[in-house]
């Protein structure tokens, strides 16, 4: 009642807010602490090697030499209770070529979870299982006659910079793409959103893609642009689609969390994707606000909305609630035609109605929208991860231009 008192009084003056949604497990999304982390280089001079984790996307809290060649690399979330993904990147240098090893240390209870990745100038390549050792929950990494700079990243570094970069590339002669910042983070770094459609946007339904929540889910993220690309891809099927519908896709929803090297939450210390039934964090808030306005100003009705994740292997969760939404029979068709189209391919659907404020429940709750979480593997082939993001854009154009 007060809400509706309330917005009816600034009815004149201004509109209300997006109308929140109640979920059976709500999370108190309010802002919290984050520790950050010192800006520095760790110099070991007489082993003639130093540590840093100065550029944007990296994260070390520490470094201390444990014997002539181990040294002990400490990472720490950027608070906590926090869930398990223990996010680490940093350089290394080193003035003599040498064979060094890394202890990874995470604070009591979280153990380790991706395999390193690294770039010695010559492109990102995965750690060789001879060169890891697992110790119970943590790994040694050797590193081998090594000399130079060299990259140590839990995944491949992909920065809100790197982020700016794809979507230049992107744009380029593609009118029809509207690249368009709408609200900022609790440290005012842009929160984007790419607005395509050919033609007018008026009447259209609306499709939503969203990424980057989370920040070291970066296989997700590849999965994401090799998706949006075949929607951009210059042939009749994507100039079929996308004459008749409209997507707004969100190539980075956390940029603070993605910056400062987060394991999971944004600046607020909030995981963003426990907040779409209230929008207490900026990111969130703005997103909805701006579909919101949106939708409203253009007639648009959202039909579908695909948000990319990582985890330990590729999953879709899915709604078990169909009926409700435009159409109902999408998923199963979209997965059989993945499942067509790509070799050796099964999809892996874990199918339940939302309970916490996730992206995947408001879709359902708040639009009567089919929602996906749309999970790729951490270490899923990064050409797998290709594959499966062009083959399901391309089955998803087809299925939804013949509706
Ligand atoms: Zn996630």
């Amino acid at each position: 009642m007060k809400y509706f008192f309330k917005c009816f009084a600034f009815f004149l003056l201004v509109s209300c807010g997006p109308k929140k949604i109640k979920f059976e497990r709500p999370v108190d999304t309010s802002s919290r602490p984050i520790e950050f982390q010192n800006k520095t280089s760790y110099d070991f001079p007489q082993k003639e090697i130093s540590f840093n984790n100065k550029f944007d996307g990296a994260r070390i809290n520490g470094v201390s030499q444990i014997n002539d060649t181990i040294f002990k690399i400490i990472i720490k979330p950027e608070n906590t209770p926090i869930n398990n993904s223990a996010y680490y990147s940093f350089e290394i240098s080193s003035q003599s070529t040498q064979t060094i090893y890394l202890k990874f240390d995470y604070p009591q209870g979280y153990s380790h979870r991706y395999i390193p990745k690294q770039n010695w100038g010559d492109g990102w390549k995965i750690t060789e299982n001879k060169d890891l050792d697992f110790l119970d929950d943590k790994i040694l990494l050797r590193l081998e006659n090594i000399y130079g700079k060299g990259l140590i990243s839990a995944q491949e570094i992909q920065n809100s910079n790197d982020v700016k970069n794809w979507i230049n590339k992107i744009l380029k002669n593609k009118s029809y793409i509207n690249w368009v910042t709408i609200g900022e983070t609790n440290l005012g770094r842009p929160i984007w959103v790419l607005d395509i459609t050919k033609g007018s946007p008026t009447d259209k339904p609306l499709l939503l893609f969203f990424t980057r929540q989370h920040p070291p889910e970066v296989t997700g993220y590849f999965a994401f642009k090799s998706f949006v690309e075949e929607l951009i891809n210059n042939n009749p099927v994507a100039e079929l689609f996308l004459n008749k519908y409209r997507v707004l896709a969100f190539p980075l929803v956390n940029p603070d969390g993605v910056d400062l090297g987060h394991w999971r939450h944004n600046a607020g210390g909030i995981d963003t994707n426990r907040d779409w039934g209230h929008y207490r964090q900026p990111e969130i808030k703005s997103i909805v606000n701006f579909i919101k306005k949106t939708k409203r100003k253009y007639n648009n009705k959202i039909v579908m909305g695909l948000d990319f994740h990582s985890t330990y292997y590729d999953v879709f969760y899915t709604n078990v609630e169909r009926e409700s939404t435009p159409y109902p029979k999408f998923l199963d068709q979209w997965f059989e035609g993945m499942e067509k189209n790509i070799p050796d391919y099964k999809v892996n659907e874990k199918a339940s109605n939302s309970t916490q404020p996730v992206s995947k429940g408001w879709l359902l709750y708040a639009n009567k929208a089919i929602g996906v979480t749309y999970e790729i593997g951490d270490e899923t082939s990064r050409e797998k991860i290709d594959l499966i993001g062009k083959t399901s854009a391309q089955v998803l154009m087809k299925l939804l231009t013949d509706y």
